[in-house]
This record gives C-alpha cells, sequence and structure tokens, in this order.
C-alpha cells in the first residue's frame, strides 16, 4: 500500500517520541511491504521559531496533502505561556488544526494494562477481574466551546453567559460512530449527559436512543454526566463505548487519562465526517521532561497503530505493533513514568528497540 502521512512532531517531547515512531513506521514498511511517504511540517512553538506563527501555511498544505495527519505534541512550559512564543499556542495549532478539518469526534481509549496494573491508582479490587478497556467518543463541534461567550455590566453587576448548542446532525454523527466502534467490542454504549437539567442533553438523549434501533446487537444505557464522574472510581469495568458531548467529553476523558496511570500510554484520534483523520498522545509536550530521552514514547506509538488501522485498515499491521507494546511490558521493560523503582527505568529509545524487537 502506498500512502501519505503528515508527520508534525511539535514541542517538548514531540520531536523526540516521535523520532522513534518514526522508527516504527519504517518497521512496518519493511516488514509488511507498504510505502508510507512522510511530509513533515512546523507546528506550535518550533513553528513560531522558524515561521513567526504557531500553524503555517506550509504545514497546512503538508496535512491537506495526505492521507492522515499524525501529530506529536504542541506547548511550552506553563510558566512561560504569556512569553510570544507560546501565547496561544495550543489555540493556534491544534484547536486551529480540528477547525480547519472540521474534526468533529475524538476518541480515546482508556484502558489498564495486566502488566501495568501496579500504577494504576485504583485498588485490584475496584478494577476486577474484567479489568477495565474503555474508549471514550467525544463530540468536538458543538456545544459550549461554540456558542456566544459575553461578558457584560448591568445594573453595576457584572455578568456572563456561554451559550451551549447542539443540532441533531452533530449527534448523529458521533452517535452512529459509537455503535459501529462498539460493535467491533463489547456491544455496549453508555450515552452521558445531564438529561434532568439541559435541553441540549434532551436531544442528545432522544438522538441517541432513535440511532441506536439502527444497531439492535449493542445495548444502550444512558447515564447522568455527575453520576458517570462517580462511576469511573467505583465500577470502571461496567463501561465499553462511552460517548459525549464536548465539555463532558473534555472533562471525563481527562479523568479517564488517570486510569492507566500515565499519559504516556495513551493515544487518541480526531475524525471528520469525510474519514480524515488526525492522531496524537492523549498528553502534552511534558516539557519538564523534554529533551532528556526519558518520555514514553507509546502513546504515540499507539497513536501511529490507530492510524494503521482506522485510516488505513492494516489491522494486521496496528495488531503487531499493540502486541509488541504488549509483550515489551510483559517482559518487564518500562520507562520512568511506569515504572516504580525508578532506578530500573529504560530510555525513550531503548524502549522502542524493545517495541522493535517484537514486531
Ligand atoms: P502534559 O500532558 O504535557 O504533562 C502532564 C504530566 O504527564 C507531566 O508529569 C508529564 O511529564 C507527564 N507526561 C505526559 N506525557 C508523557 C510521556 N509521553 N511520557 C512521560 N510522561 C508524560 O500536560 P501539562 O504539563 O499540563 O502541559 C504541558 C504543555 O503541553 C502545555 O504547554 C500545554 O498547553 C500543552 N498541551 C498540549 C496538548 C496537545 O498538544 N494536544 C495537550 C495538552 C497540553
Amino acid at each position: 500500500m502506498k500512502k501519505t502521512i503528515s508527520i508534525l512532531p511539535g514541542d517538548g517531547i514531540g520531536p523526540e517520541v516521535m523520532e522513534q515512531t518514526i522508527r516504527i513506521i519504517k518497521k512496518i514498511e519493511n516488514k509488511f511491504d507498504h510505502y508510507f511517504t512522510l511530509n513533515h511540517g512546523y507546528i506550535g512553538g518550533a513553528a513560531f521559531e522558524k515561521y513567526g506563527c504557531h500553524f503555517p501555511d506550509t504545514t497546512l498544505h503538508v496535512c491537506k496533502n495526505s492521507d492522515a495527519i499524525l501529530f506529536g505534541s504542541v506547548g511550552g512550559p506553563i510558566l512561560e505561556s504569556h512569553s510570544v512564543k507560546w501565547k496561544d499556542c495550543e489555540k493556534n495549532s491544534i484547536l486551529a488544526l480540528r477547525k480547519n478539518f472540521q474534526f468533529s469526534s475524538n476518541i480515546r481509549p482508556a484502558k489498564v494494562y495486566p502488566e501495568l496494573q501496579d500504577i494504576c491508582p485504583l485498588k485490584d479490587s475496584v478494577i476486577g477481574e474484567n479489568g477495565i478497556d474503555i474508549v471514550i467518543v467525544r463530540e468536538l463541534l458543538g456545544d459550549i466551546y461554540f456558542g456566544e461567550h459575553k461578558s457584560y455590566i448591568i445594573d453595576n453587576i457584572r455578568k456572563a453567559h456561554d451559550i451551549s448548542e447542539y443540532d441533531e446532525k452533530q449527534i448523529e454523527i458521533v452517535a452512529h460512530q459509537s455503535f459501529k466502534l462498539a460493535k467491533l467490542r463489547k456491544n455496549k454504549v453508555t450515552s452521558v449527559d445531564k438529561a434532568n437539567v439541559l435541553d441540549t442533553s434532551k436531544l442528545w438523549r432522544t438522538i441517541l436512543t432513535e440511532i441506536s434501533k439502527e444497531y439492535p446487537d449493542v445495548t444502550l444505557e444512558h447515564m447522568l454526566v455527575d453520576n458517570c464522574a462517580m462511576q469511573f472510581f467505583i465500577n470502571p469495568s461496567q463501561f465499553d463505548v462511552l460517548v459525549t458531548a464536548n465539555l463532558f467529553g473534555d472533562i471525563l476523558s481527562d479523568a479517564a487519562a488517570a486510569i492507566p496511570g500515565s499519559l504516556g500510554l495513551m493515544p487518541s484520534a480526531s475524525f471528520n465526517v469525510k474519514g480524515f483523520a488526525l492522531y496524537e498522545p492523549s498528553g502534552g509536550s511534558a516539557p519538564q521532561i523534554a529533551g532528556k530521552n526519558i518520555a514514553n514514547p507509546i502513546a504515540q506509538i499507539l497513536s501511529f497503530a490507530m492510524l494503521l488501522k482506522q485510516s488505513f485498515h492494516l489491522i494486521e499491521e496496528a495488531n503487531s505493533i499493540e502486541q509488541a507494546v504488549h509483550s515489551t511490558l510483559k517482559a518487564g521493560y518500562r520507562t520512568q513514568d511506569i515504572c516504580l523503582n525508578k532506578s530500573k527505568a529504560i530510555t525513550t529509545s531503548e524502549i522502542t528497540d524493545k517495541i522493535l524487537s517484537f514486531i
């Protein structure tokens, strides 16, 4: 197969985990006889240094001429977020990319690897015999982020509002995506809303219920978001695919990020209605560990595996990467973020060597 992939390493640990992922890409090309053209683009602070902006036209051009985007991470140290280089960096790069390509949903798996149960913050009794393996589908283009934001003063009282809006088409897209995903997993969708209070949630619930009739094999369950936040920590193994609106998804997917034990393990993908997608680790640029060859490359490597599976339908190739990651962890190799005994941790490039050896 011949395909073109945009490679946008970005800032902080982005370039180093991307460099290791490119080694994995080359191995997959050789082993399975594919040819991937990798077109590199600058984004974030790295782009600012070269072009004076966070998302230059050349990078947009690279993305538009590719079959999928593999993104690293952007942003600088939190304390420097007001400097010219870092101000609005995420907004101008990753949010601009989402807007440009109209990515309407985000998929984020959160699971506990049996080999890494010791770093999951939940007790073994909570993890249970079946383990935890959740996929969160978050709607990305509607809700309170895109309605009117206003701050004003009336009768000397400072007021503000943010309007949340949804239309049925936006909800239908993520509903179909969730049911299709559940069919490949355990046939269960939990739709999370606040339908006891919000009209947008009542519409959400109605549409999910309507669409569920097209997927008779999949069980649909509705859950209020406040209860869901609690269930994450008392009975997380009940979830298979969880679908929710933009704001609730933003918060719940970060809560779920605590479950595997490190952001360095968590891939994610954002899709538009045409199926074009961007794949990236769930975490940020981790500036405090950047440049030391100690970051965990697994989230970036698994983002590439997701790309192979979802965008190129190369299932065997993707499975071979996922299996290699499992084998590496099973053999006891750990980067510092997932290693309880820090003196035994290996580097970013060393753990990639091990993963490569298992592919
Ligand atoms: P972060 O995700 O970068 O780091 C949070 C914690 O997770 C840190 O302890 C970090 O060391 C650890 N971590 C994250 N990825 C890791 C990996 N691969 N290996 C080992 N440890 C890892 O979040 P933050 O510190 O809040 O933000 C840092 C910068 O990243 C900020 O500028 C922020 O705006 C940006 N950010 C970017 C994105 C993105 O590019 N999509 C997402 C979130 C944050």
